[in-house]
């Protein structure tokens, strides 16, 4: 059986993550999404709110399992068994520090390898920080992510007094 890990913050899932999503499905048996607490970021969402919109963003995706997970991308390669790890890549800028990441996982699990998967056109401008600025001014949000996440972020926002 072919499985892969896709990680990453996911705050919020965007269609360009399913876009990534989808492809990775088609080419694996088995596809973990991985939602993962990075300690240098401050995420919008907290790790349940994301993992559990990330479920319902996938639902109708059948070889997708959806984990939260606190800790290093190699330890949790280790764990589960998986050692190919997906990465989207958008522009050229996504590179330099996609590739930083790929050879610092390879360090410290040897058998891991990250295969990057390039988003179509549409989604190549598109990021979770524009999202979350957009939606924090009450914008349009609806053409970059599913409706479920659309509404889970006003309410968000609504909460939070933004
Ligand atoms: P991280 O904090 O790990 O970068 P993100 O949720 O921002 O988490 O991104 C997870 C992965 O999805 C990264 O590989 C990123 O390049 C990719 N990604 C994010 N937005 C897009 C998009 N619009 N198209 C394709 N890949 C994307």
């Amino acid at each position: 059986m072919r499985r892969a890990i896709y990680p990453g913050s996911f705050d919020p899932i965007t269609n360009g993550h399913i876009d990534i999503i989808q492809r990775a499905a088609s080419l694996f048996d088995e596809l973990t999404i991985a939602v993962v607490q990075n300690k240098s970021k401050s995420p919008l969402l907290t790790l349940e709110e994301r993992t559990s919109l990330v479920t319902a963003a996938t639902e109708k995706i059948p070889n997708i399992r959806v984990i939260g997970y606190e800790g290093l991308l190699a330890d949790l390669a280790q764990e589960q068994e998986i050692y190919t790890i997906i990465r989207g890549l958008r522009v050229l800028t996504d590179f330099d520090f996609e590739f930083q990441m790929a050879l610092t996982n390879r360090r410290l699990c040897q058998k891991v390898d990250t295969v990057f998967l390039m988003t179509s056109e549409e989604n190549s401008y598109l990021s979770s920080s524009a999202v979350r600025e957009i939606a924090s001014y009450n914008g349009d949000i609806s053409s970059f992510v599913p409706t479920v996440v659309q509404k889970a972020l006003a309410q968000k926002i609504k909460k939070i007094g933004g």
